[in-house]
């Protein structure tokens, strides 16, 4: 990092935690945040897109289609580890009258593997959350997707306790921010979102004026892929553990 570079970045750090400092409400996205998920969407298109390999069909051409159609179909189905499946199981059956044993027994193998995909937290969030909660951090949980799958795998997490709740939304956006922060009874400037979509996370919270950090993670979602409407506002993370100073603690 340059001189000039590590200058600003410590200026920017100084005007985060002064913003910071009054956060009573900590708001911590779940899928690629606290846990993996996005991981059992790629293995599950990679064993479907094999999957139609060993029945003749092009890779490549099958994994433009997936994700064309995923995005195509989110408008009408909302998020979630169902509607994908029933994309994947669309394209499938699209290209045949009738499935036999084989393609069914697979494809139900494919399906069972992501809706009971093991519960993995991501590294430091157990330490991290422990460290919030001990200090009195008020924290809680704002999800997207089925309300059933995502409950479950938040009472699956081990960390549940540490949340004053966790709420599901079909889809983030500025009003269901607004109607977050109304039910919490707190200022768009004491809370603060953390959460590793630009598109869910971060611009619906700095939309409504709620600090962000954003949790930069290798892999991220096609439609969960867009600009911050407004990069100065914006801190980004590599894990829960950096948030530990700006919340005062360490
Ligand atoms: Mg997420």
């Amino acid at each position: 990092m340059s001189v000039s570079s590590r200058q600003c970045y410590i200026h920017c750090m100084k005007t985060l935690n002064s913003r910071l400092k009054d956060t009573r409400l900590w708001i911590f996205d779940a899928d690629d945040t606290l846990w993996e998920s996005g991981l059992y969407f790629r293995r599950a298109e990679e064993d479907f897109t094999a999957l139609l390999h060993s029945l003749g069909f092009d890779p490549v051409e099958i994994g433009i289609e997936i994700r064309r159609r995923d995005i195509e179909r989110l408008s009408l189905t909302g998020y979630g580890a169902r509607p994908y499946l029933a994309t994947l199981r669309l394209i499938l059956e699209e290209r045949y009258d009738l499935l036999t044993p084989y393609m069914v027994d697979s494809f139900d193998y494919i399906s069972n593997c992501l809706l009971h995909h093991p519960l993995v937290l991501l590294p430091g969030v157990l330490d991290s959350l422990n460290r919030l909660f001990t200090a009195g951090k008020r924290m809680i949980v704002y999800t997207m997707g089925e309300e059933n799958h995502q409950i479950d795998k938040f009472n699956r997490s081990g960390i549940s306790e540490y949340f004053e709740y966790c709420t599901v939304v079909p889809m983030k956006t500025e009003n269901t921010m607004k109607e977050l922060l109304s039910s919490a009874g707190v200022a768009p400037s004491e809370a603060c979102m953390i959460g590793n979509s630009p598109r869910s996370d971060i611009n619906p919270a700095i939309g409504c004026g709620v600090n962000a950090l954003y949790v930069k993670r290798q892999f991220t979602w096609q439609a969960e892929q867009t600009e911050f409407a407004e990069p100065g506002l914006v801190a980004t993370v590599a894990g829960l553990p950096d948030i530990l100073p700006l919340a005062g603690l360490l």
